[in-house]
């Protein structure tokens, strides 16, 4: 097959071929680049494998290109070389053996054959020739082409030799599977079953990006599924897998827990594409297997289970190498107050239970009632609409409410310092305690949300607590 047309933009692909023939070195475009250009999605990252020094390709392929970003790394004899918005990166071909409790392997030089054994998958196998002679001509040992058309995952090798020499492959062909909508090779995924206890060996921060790139999918209960079938997600994340399974007492039942959150983070990947908006779809009923207790009359409950998974957060995130930053802190937030608006339409809607929502979600709020929307799974058609009906009633609330309190980045507007010059107090408790109940009364909409009145409710206060002005 000449793919000469697809090797666009042609100036990287003519000065690197003009390059590798000055030196004398068989070389070739491989990996992702190849497979998505055939599935018709360009992607700026373009690697490069030679027969040879990766390291010189790459010095004399930038010369031509006038470029001076080239970073090598003499260590693994790899060089990258940024041109416009494009990374190209340069390699040896490379031969390679594993022991069993390591993912790092002992190198050697190897031929293209070589190194297109050592890829993961035949659709990530394929290469295309850069030399004169065979300028643009694809190089596929694998029927990599036809796992394409037929969408399809497969190793290139015996399924349990590539991933036994290197247990991240399985966390990648489910990404895969999951990013290109394809399915995954019987026997390869028989293989992932038998090794899925080997992603021990694995860097969590390794598991992590793969992970995230399946959450970042188009409907990401694909991916999870596989997880879950695999048996991969019950060991890199088994407080998502506790969610699993349904019991019965009584002839009560509750729900799956597990599928209603796939459910859920399906449905709030419609509506958008932040990871860690995603996440809090993924962690908001994490806490229920641990709260859940069965009465003989009310069935089964969940009581707190926002407060406990917004605690078992941070745990989790560390354990995953999540960040421990702000993200966290949004997605705990998130956790924390997904059953309030949902509690809000339940009783009648009251102008201060609207404050403290707003007070307590601040800039997130918007998000909040994204991932409520989300969290409704119920089949029933009546009860979604009844349910959404009430939520624009909700959101209809919270807007003018907003609108006449400005609540949203709450500042209160008596500060504390101004309370104990008033007063002549050192930080104490009674400051706070006075504090608080100007926001308390601002929140109950007894007072406006305003300077003047503020300061009149502060006087009030502290004449009632025997605090005297200076
Ligand atoms: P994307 O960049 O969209 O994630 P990609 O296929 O380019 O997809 P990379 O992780 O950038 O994936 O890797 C580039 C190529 O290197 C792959 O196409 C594959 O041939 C090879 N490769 C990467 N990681 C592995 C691995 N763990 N085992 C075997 N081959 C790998
Ligand atoms: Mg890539």
């Amino acid at each position: 097959m000449d793919l000469t047309e697809y090797l666009v933009p042609k100036n990287i692909f003519d000065h690197v071929s003009s390059a590798a023939n000055e030196l004398g070195v068989e070389t070739y475009v491989i990996g992702g680049f190849v497979r998505d250009i055939l599935l018709k999605r360009p992607s700026k990252d373009i690697d490069f494998v030679c027969v040879g020094s990766g390291i010189e390709l790459a010095k004399s392929s930038a010369k031509k290109l006038q470029t001076k970003k080239v970073a090598t790394y003499k260590n693994f004899g790899t060089a990258m070389v940024k041109y416009e918005d494009h990374e190209l990166e340069f390699v040896g071909a490379r031969k390679e053996s594993y022991r069993k409790e390591s993912r790092k392997p002992s190198v050697e030089n190897g031929t293209l054959e070589d190194d297109q054994n050592r890829r993961d998958f035949t659709i990530n196998a394929l290469a295309i020739h850069l030399n004169e002679e065979n300028f643009g001509q694809l190089v596929d040992p694998f029927d990599g082409v036809k796992d394409l058309k037929k969408k399809m995952i497969r190793t290139p090798l015996e399924p349990s030799i590539t991933f036994s020499d290197d247990p991240l492959r399985m966390m990648r062909a489910i990404r895969f599977a999951a990013q290109l909508k394809f399915d995954i090779e019987p026997d390869t995924f028989d293989a992932i079953i038998n090794q899925a206890d080997r992603i021990k060996i694995v860097s969590k921060e390794r598991i992590i990006v793969e992970l995230n790139k399946i959450i970042l999918s188009e409907k990401p209960s694909y991916g999870f599924n596989l997880l879950f079938q695999s048996g991969l997600l019950q060991h890199i994340f088994p407080e998502m897998v506790a969610l699993h399974g349904v019991e019965t007492r009584n002839g009560k039942s509750h729900k799956d827990n597990f599928f209603h959150t796939l459910q859920v983070l399906d449905n709030i990947s419609e509506n958008t594409d932040d990871l860690y908006l995603r996440w809090a779809a993924i962690l908001h009923d994490i806490a229920k297997p641990p709260t859940k207790r069965f009465h003989p009359k009310a069935g089964w409950t969940f009581h707190g289970h926002e407060d406990r998974g917004a605690r078992m957060t941070p745990g989790i995130f560390k354990k995953l190498k999540l960040p421990l930053n702000d993200r966290m802190k949004y997605v705990q937030k998130l956790v924390k107050l997904h059953l309030r608006p949902i509690a809000l339409v339940k009783k009648e809607i009251t102008d201060s239970a609207i404050r403290r929502l707003l007070f307590e979600a601040g800039d997130d709020i918007e998000d909040l009632m994204t991932l409520c929307k989300a969290d409704i799974t119920t089949k029933n058609p009546n009860k979604v609409k009844r349910y959404l009906q009430n939520f624009i009633l909700v959101e209809q609330k919270l807007k003018d409410i907003e609108e006449k309190d400005q609540l949203r980045n709450f500042q209160p507007p008596v500060s504390g310092e101004e309370i104990m010059e008033t007063f002549s107090l050192d930080p104490s408790r009674v400051v706070g305690e006075i504090k608080n109940e100007i926001k308390e009364a601002i929140l109950e909409g007894i007072i406006p949300n305003e300077k003047q009145a503020a300061l009149k409710l502060m006087y009030k206060i502290a004449k009632d607590k025997g605090v005297k002005s200076a």
